[in-house]
């Protein structure tokens, strides 16, 4: 009998092993990496050629090996950092499965220098393929060196399926990035073809990154940090004026270790809800710990996926932290004025203000020249009526009050103490309607106003499902409706924000507009209702607001959770500070 079965020589199940684990010359350098922050290094020295494809060199300063362990380090599960089962349950350290050396040698010419400090002489290991060739006392003067060349040498499909050298350097780049945002207290240094890309010092989180990311950009970061027992979080979120399509920049390192994990990334784009436009997507860096029984990081040979033991109530925490942060924070984007706004700005959910707007706008006699004889005129009036006895000097002290303004019956624009604010009426108003819906629907007993003249409405069939399907939510935001036959409802009662005269036609809209939504499944009825209302029963571009209405409607917005964008993503407001005024008329 002929035996068919047999055992692969070490060295090709080693091969095997390595497509799993080093997929990439990135992923080489992500192993070597964690090994030298796992021994305890202060600094780590990467250098890589053409995309890492013919040469990753990295050298660290920490724990270095003994000639035993640099002698066996690259059998396959060849490893110090577990040695029990129960060690699994509780990894921490980045390695621990034994797998990295053992495959980066079986697939490329490796040479390693390393010595223990306390100890007087070190050890060097060259290894081809898989098979030692070299060991030999050596005078590495502390630390670990691995330098590994010509990757995939011997596995040509791996090789030829490689992208191009820039792609693989940008892998390479990531991952060296994402170990200097979670390693702030490391000293980093990467060089890429003889160019220095990185030099970074130990330095506290935020300085480290502002140097990845530039000052400007990390100016525009909000931090925060939270704790409970469950959760330690900390980290930056990007203002949703900065937010850009694409999902690029977003980093979650759980326990130091960069992981990608679609729940919590969801948990994060939740509580960005309404903040941003649709497609766009916030740049986020989060810090969290969970204790490492917890959590299961041996799900994948990448150890780049992981599983929550509770990751429900982790999702929960995660959107509550964030969610709070951002709402404490004030988001409301202020202009900066370029010379080229109209093409260095594109997004919609960027403020994007004509130039020739603004040229207007800002000549100062020229707009308060204009306002003061439009407001000087109703003025007059007004004074008239209320005192002919006032004299000069009040009413110039009260011109001088004046600090609001509507422009077009669309706009409105306030003096702050720091520039001035310009405001859309309607999109504000429309905000302001938002929060009090959602706050009707969980609140206890309700706002509503009686009509002294019930109104009957008419409605299609389709229509009258929508309304008995809405109709608690419908009575909790303050209509009281009554059904009459098959389609007919009384109107009884509307919600106190809506205007005499508009219920019939306001509900219809809000049914019509709920019916627009309908393909969006995955919006809540309530929160569908929620946004209707507040764009049906809001004011709109073109309805005059008296001096008051216009402050009650600010005092109302700047007391909502998010005023800075409508229930759509819209912008409400845009500040143009006096910092930017006198830079563009040359006040410096
Ligand atoms: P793992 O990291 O999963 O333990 P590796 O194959 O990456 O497996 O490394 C094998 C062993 O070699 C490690 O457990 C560690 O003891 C040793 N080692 C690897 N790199 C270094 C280093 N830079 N400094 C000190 N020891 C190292
Ligand atoms: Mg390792």
């Amino acid at each position: 009998m002929s035996q068919t079965i047999k055992i692969l020589p070490q060295s090709l199940a080693n091969k095997i092993a390595a497509g799993e684990v080093i997929q990439r010359p990135a992923s080489a350098v992500k192993e070597l990496i964690e090994n030298s922050i796992d021994a305890n290094s202060n600094s780590i020295q990467i250098i890589i050629k053409d995309g890492g494809s013919s040469l990753i060199h990295v050298i660290d300063d920490g724990r270095g090996m003994s000639k035993e362990d640099a002698s066996i380090a690259f059998h396959r599960h060849a490893t110090s950092k577990i040695s029990v089962y129960e060690d699994l349950e509780c990894i921490t350290t980045l390695g621990f499965r034994g797998e990295a050396l053992a495959s980066i040698a079986s697939v490329s010419q490796v040479e390693m220098r390393t010595r223990m400090k306390q100890l007087e002489i070190g050890t060097k290991v060259k290894i081809e393929g898989g098979s030692i060739l070299e060991i030999s006392d050596d005078t590495f003067p502390g630390g670990t060196s691995i330098q590994v060349r010509n990757l995939f040498y011997n596995t040509p499909a791996r090789r030829n399926f490689l992208k191009s050298i820039n792609t693989e350097y940008r892998h390479i780049y990531d991952v060296v990035e994402r170990v200097a945002l979670s390693y702030p207290e490391l000293s980093l240094k990467f060089i890429a073809n003889d160019d220095i890309i990185l030099n970074l010092r130990p330095s506290p989180i935020q300085e480290r990154i502002s140097e990845i990311f530039g000052n400007k950009l990390t100016q525009t970061l909000i931090y925060f940090e939270e704790k409970n027992e469950l959760i330690e979080l900390s980290g930056f979120l990007g203002r949703p004026d900065y937010s850009r399509k694409g999902k690029a920049q977003q980093y979650l390192f759980l326990n130091k270790r960069f992981v990608v994990n679609r729940n919590l990334s969801h948990a994060v784009y939740q509580a960005y809800e309404h903040l941003l436009e649709k497609g766009n997507f916030p740049l986020f860096i989060l810090y969290l710990s969970i204790d490492p029984r917890k959590v299961d990081v041996n799900v994948h040979p990448s150890k780049m996926e992981v599983k929550f033991e509770n990751e429900s109530s982790i999702y929960r925490a995660v959107l509550s932290v964030i969610r709070k942060s951002l709402s404490s924070q004030n988001l409301i984007p202020s202009v900066q004025i370029e010379d080229n706004i109209s093409s260095t700005r594109s997004k919609a959910s960027t403020p994007n203000i004509e130039q020739t707007d603004w040229k207007q706008l800002i000549q100062p006699d020229k707009i308060i020249g204009q306002m003061g004889s439009k407001f000087e005129d109703e003025r007059s009036i007004k004074l008239k009526f209320e005192s002919e006895a006032i004299n000069q000097m009040e009413i110039e002290t009260q011109i001088e009050k004046k600090t609001i303004w509507q422009v077009h019956n669309k706009y409105i624009i306030k003096i702050v103490s720091d520039g001035i604010m310009i405001i859309d009426q309607h999109a504000a108003h429309e905000r302001i309607l938002y929060e009090k819906a959602r706050a009707r629907f969980t609140q206890e007993g309700k706002e509503s106003q009686q009509l002294l003249f019930p109104q009957t409405i008419q409605l299609s069939p389709g229509d009258t499902t929508i309304v008995k399907q809405l109709y608690s939510d419908l009575e909790r935001l303050g209509f009281t409706i009554k059904f009459f036959g098959n389609s007919t409802v009384i109107v009884d009662g509307v919600p106190p924000e809506i205007k005499p005269g508009e219920e019939s036609t306001i509900l219809q809209e809000i049914i019509s507009l709920f019916k627009e939504d309908e393909q969006q499944i995955r919006i809540e009825p309530k929160e569908k209702l929620a946004k209707s209302f507040a764009c049906k029963a809001a004011i709109k571009a073109g309805d005059p607001l008296s001096d008051n209405e216009m402050k009650s409607l600010i005092e109302q917005l700047f007391n909502t959770e998010i005023p800075y964008v409508c229930p759509h993503g819209r912008p409400v407001s845009l500040k143009l500070s006096l910092t930017e005024l006198d830079k563009r008329f040359s006040r410096t």
